[in-house]
């Protein structure tokens, strides 16, 4: 048979230097890694079985084998599971399908210390390669269920591996690790000592639920002994509490999740009745990268009765808890049952609506008793769990309970709607926000000007989505949540009457500059009016209370449905020099040619001050250089 030879995908090439050379501070974990492909490999070939009886495979004692070879120095790792076809091989194991790739290269070149190359290790969760922190050469021969012929594929790490058909490969998979010379120093981590490796399946695998068998040596002129089955094959979500320690649970959520990292929580819900289940969920400790792709996995498992069903199921979870791992194992489903009944099930849906409930009320618990990693939860999920305020109005409030956003009554710590209104002066009856980019620049906006002035509270909204939740929610204990850039506002409770005579009587004085104006910058300006929000600046733009914002706008637009562009309201500000002197000139003269640069000018500079683009920036150079000539 010819041997092919091959090159990794770059990606994957640097990732296995990383593996090779960082000091990784747990080698052990690579036989986790590597049982864990076992394990799933045998839930694959048991559904495909029992989807497809005329498979032609052998299903009747799935497991996994671990063999020890102290003379050659090799450990293999055997299943009887789906296994691989050829061309298989070369895409799973010569590739890394993370969507997150391109991050991770990004990453990887500013990891340069051993810390950081181990948290991206971690990050990646790469399993099958991390066998080569412990071996110099891996082979892998393989044969896919249903198929004749076999695959052997072996590398040494460095940038080729080679794929070769074999015609005597049994059902499944066996990964064979050619270890590295032995560590006199380190004998805990003797690979060939059937103790270390007793003692790894323990600590990382045990609630594996096929058996992890391992064949001990044969002694000098003994029969070989029988193997011995090292886990003990207990789902951890069917033990109690106080049987299972929080490292086992640790170790079932990276089995689940390919994290390497602990998780933040852990949550046990056992549901007794006439539709019994039990779940143990996770909450991670960091976001993964591509939690905002539309390919984004979710990470809850599906068993029946201790029997794996599904990965990644949809139906356990609303979407905007996709970053919730865990498993649910329930009683009283069908063994055969598929997503689309699961989505039409009444009792998978109360199911759904009890996991959610859970899941919010241990955030407002950590909320609760621990700041900090309460800090830390918001920070990688809050944008998730903020799509929960627009999809799921049942829990709105549990979900707005947990929710907290930055203010500009602190530089870093975050609020909740709660505190806000706690915090509201005597007459202040709406809950004031502004989105945009960024902090910085939604809080220099002129927007926020009489807001200041006034000393009134602001949320300072930067996500996507917050466009969107702040309409769908309205209001927070009757109190309205209002755009500082949308509609007219009013913020002189106290001399209302007053106030309001007044803006009347300049509104008429500046009657014949604002429709003039109107008419100049028709094509973008729908009305011009005197406004009540600026203190500092001439002019800004604000939205009516119900118009799309130009946020908003482009979203639409970018998910593909038509919009019309919406015309904005220019707003001056009486007391500015500027704008007092663009009305005496209105006045003065009847050759305007001049003020409608200066209107063309004073409208880009609002446009620009929101964060916006000029319509035509070279003409708007061109504008602002010619009148700066002119003060030299
Ligand atoms: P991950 O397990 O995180 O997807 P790995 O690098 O460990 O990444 O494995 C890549 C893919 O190779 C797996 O998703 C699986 O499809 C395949 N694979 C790995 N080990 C086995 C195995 N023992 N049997 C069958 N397929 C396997």
């Amino acid at each position: 048979m010819t041997t092919e030879t091959f090159e990794f995908q770059v990606e994957a090439r640097q990732l296995l230097q990383l593996m090779i050379h960082s000091v990784y501070s747990n080698k052990d974990v690579f036989l986790r890694e590597l049982v864990s492909n076992a394990s799933d490999a045998l839930d694959k070939l048991r559904l495909e079985k029992l989807r497809d009886d005329s498979l032609d495979a052998d299903v009747s004692d799935l497991h996994i084998e671990l063999d020890v070879d102290k003379e050659a120095r090799t450990l293999t790792v055997r299943d009887n599971g789906i296994g691989m076809s050829y061309d298989e091989v070369g895409q799973l194991i010569g590739t890394i399908a993370n969507s997150g790739t391109a991050t991770f290269l990004k990453e990887l070149k500013e990891a340069k210390d051993a810390g950081g190359a181990e948290g991206l290790i971690g990050q990646f969760g790469v399993g099958f390669y991390s066998g080569f922190m412990a071996a110099d050469e891996v082979t892998l021969v393989t044969r896919r269920a249903g198929e004749s012929q076999g695959t052997r594929w072996t590398s040494r790490g460095e940038a080729t591996y080679t794929l070769e058909r074999v015609d005597d490969a049994p059902q499944g998979t066996s990964v064979t690790l050619h270890l590295k010379p032995a560590d006199p120093e380190n004998q805990l981590h003797d690979y060939t000592s059937a103790w270390t490796i007793r003692e790894i399946v323990k600590r990382y695998s045990d609630f594996i639920t096929w058996p992890i068998r391992m064949v001990p040596e044969a002694k000098d002129g003994e029969d070989a002994p029988e193997p011995e089955t090292l886990n003990s094959m207990k789902a951890l979500w069917a033990r109690s509490r106080d049987e299972v320690s929080d490292d086992e649970y640790h170790e079932l959520y990276k089995h689940i999740s390919h994290d390497w990292r602990e998780p933040l929580e852990t949550i046990r819900l056992q549901a007794e009745g006439t539709f019994e289940y039990q779940a143990l969920l996770f909450v991670p400790s960091h976001a993964p990268h591509d939690l905002f792709t539309r390919d984004f996995k979710r990470g809850v498992q599906l068993y029946v009765k201790r029997v794996f069903i599904m990965d990644d199921c949809e139906a356990l979870l609303p979407p905007y808890l996709r970053f919730v791992k865990g498993v649910v194992d329930a009683q009283d489903l069908s063994l055969n049952v598929s997503r689309e009944i699961l989505q039409q099930d009444r009792h998978i849906r109360m199911m759904q609506r009890r996991l959610t409930k859970k899941v919010l009320s241990t955030v407002k618990e950590i909320k609760t008793k621990d700041a900090e990693r309460y800090a830390t939860f918001w920070r990688e999920f809050g944008t998730a769990l903020k799509e929960g305020l627009v999809t799921d109005s049942e829990n709105r409030d549990a979900i707005l309970a947990v929710s907290s956003f930055a203010t500009t009554h602190s530089d870093d710590e975050p609020t909740t709607l709660a505190q806000y209104v706690e915090r509201m002066k005597d007459g202040q009856d709406a809950i004031w926000f502004i989105t945009g980019e960024s902090r910085q620049s939604i809080e220099n906006s002129p927007h926020m000007e009489a807001f200041r002035d006034k000393g009134i509270e602001v949320l300072l909204l930067t996500d996507a989505v917050d466009e969107v939740w702040v309409d769908a929610v309205g209001e927070y204990e009757g109190k309205k949540l209002r755009s500082v850039a949308k509609g007219e506002i009013d913020l002189d409770a106290e001399d209302e009457e007053k106030a309001g005579e007044e803006r009347e009587k300049q509104a008429e004085e500046y009657a014949g500059l604002l429709g003039w104006m109107r008419e100049r910058l028709d094509e973008d300006i729908k009305e011009v009016r005197l406004s009540t929000r600026l203190t500092v600046s001439p002019a800004c733009i604000v939205s009516d209370a119900h118009d799309l914002t130009p946020a908003l706008e482009n979203m639409y637009r970018a998910m593909g449905q038509e919009v019309p562009r919406t015309k904005r309201i220019l707003e001056l500000n009486p007391g500015h020099a500027l704008v007092k002197g663009l009305h005496q000139a209105y006045q003065a003269s009847e050759d305007r040619a001049e003020l409608a640069e200066s209107a063309e000018l004073l409208h880009t500079l609002a446009v620009l001050a929101e964060g916006g683009q000029p319509k035509d920036p070279a003409r708007f150079v061109r504008l602002v250089a010619d009148r700066l000539e002119r003060t030299l």
